[in-house]
């Protein structure tokens, strides 16, 4: 038997409860030996609570192996509620966003296989605003070290992951001091790595990736651009329940979908939890790779062609993809098929 692994689980707001419960269910089906620890958290908890995320939250997340997390809402007009996203972020110095997008046969709009890397801790999202005299300011930040600190990770991903180019996206034309930091920093730390290098406006980035994304690998740039850009690739693949993201610090790590938690389905048992399938995929990959577990490996590719064939055929899809099947029915073929190239049977069908 190997090692157990203990896994925070945030189930979050909206439809989070749902995808994450059915996400839970298949780890456990494709044998994953964990220990699922709840900290409860998130805009609903709050309402209940006073609190965005229970006392001792930060502390436990802080000594868990990996997070698994349901999307978490934050509301436009309740100016006392901290984001939970940005803070877990902070707290946990999630510095680096990690988006892959992988077009589906049949069901995205071009072929192309894009890592989005962005940083995660400040540029405008320090939040430092002000309103003088009818003149808003927000203030943007980039700093040498988190820059360093992202450009090198994102170096680092693609010659692990084979990808040859890494693209940095700015807009150092108009933003001289903060993007021209970025992209300087980008091209110093380009001399320690044996990978192909380019650079892009983000406004061109936006208009080739919707015309080539064929040509792109990985990408790198700030938090805002990779917001931004991130639901351009959503909407490449297809649907926005179909992205995962991992959000990586150096002592632990977050899996959380790119989608918010999508208010106008929840409760109705018709998300898409591909999203939060692929989530719960990268942290096996993550696991596997920061404790070498091989067995967690196999899991990781076993999910990751079960999630491709459920999605590719068609057959058992949710209404956001054109289908009419459920929430459970589609993570349960997924465990199905999943279970199929693991060379097991699923235990839910034993
Ligand atoms: P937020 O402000 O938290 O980003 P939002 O409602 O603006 O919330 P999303 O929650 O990302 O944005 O939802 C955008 C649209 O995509 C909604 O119509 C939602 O129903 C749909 N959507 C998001 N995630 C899923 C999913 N997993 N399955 C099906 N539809 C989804």
């Amino acid at each position: 038997m190997g090692r157990k692994y203990r896994v925070g689980v945030i189930y979050g707001d909206g439809i989070g409860p749902e995808i994450v419960g059915v996400t839970l269910d298949v780890l456990e089906g494709l044998g994953f030996n964990a220990e699922f620890i709840e900290v409860k958290a998130g805009y609903d908890y709050y309402r209940r609570s006073g609190k965005v995320i229970e006392d001792d939250g930060i502390n436990i997340l802080r000594n868990v192996d990996a997070i698994l997390k349901g999307p978490i809402t934050t509301p436009l007009n309740v100016p006392s509620f901290r984001s939970v996203n940005v803070m877990l972020r902070r707290e946990l110095d999630l510095y680096a966003n990690v988006r892959p997008f992988k077009s589906f046969k049949r069901v995205s709009l071009r072929d192309f296989n894009i890592v989005l890397i962005r940083e995660n801790t400040e540029d405008l999202y320090v939040g430092v605003e002000t309103l003088v005299s009818g003149v808003a300011v927000a203030l943007k930040v980039i700093s040498e070290r988190a820059c360093r600190r992202i450009v090198r990770y994102a170096f680092n991903y693609a010659l692990k992951h084979g990808f040859k180019r890494v693209t940095v996206v700015h807009k150092s034309n108009i933003l001289r001091v903060t993007d021209g930091l970025f992209r300087d920093i980008f091209f110093e730390e380009s001399r320690n790595y044996q990978v192909e290098v380019n650079e892009m406006i983000v406004d061109t980035t936006a208009y080739n990736l919707v015309r080539n994304p064929e040509v792109f690998g990985v990408i790198v740039t700030e938090n805002l651009y990779g917001d931004i850009l991130a639901d351009l690739l959503a909407g490449l693949v297809g649907s926005l329940g179909l992205c995962g993201s991992a959000e990586v610090g150096d002592t632990v790590a977050l899996f959380e979908p790119v989608h918010g938690s999508a208010p106008d389905i929840a409760g109705k048992g018709i998300a898409n939890p591909i999203s939060q399938l692929i989530s719960a995929k990268l942290m096996l990959e993550y696991l596997a790779e920061r404790f070498s577990d091989e067995v967690l490996t196999r899991i990781a590719n076993a999910l990751e062609l079960g999630i491709k064939s459920v999605v590719e055929e068609g057959k058992v899809l949710t209404p956001d993809l054109g289908g009419s099947s459920t929430t459970k029915e589609v993570a349960l073929e997924v465990l199905r098929r999943s279970s199929t190239y693991l060379g097991t049977h699923a235990r839910a069908y034993q």
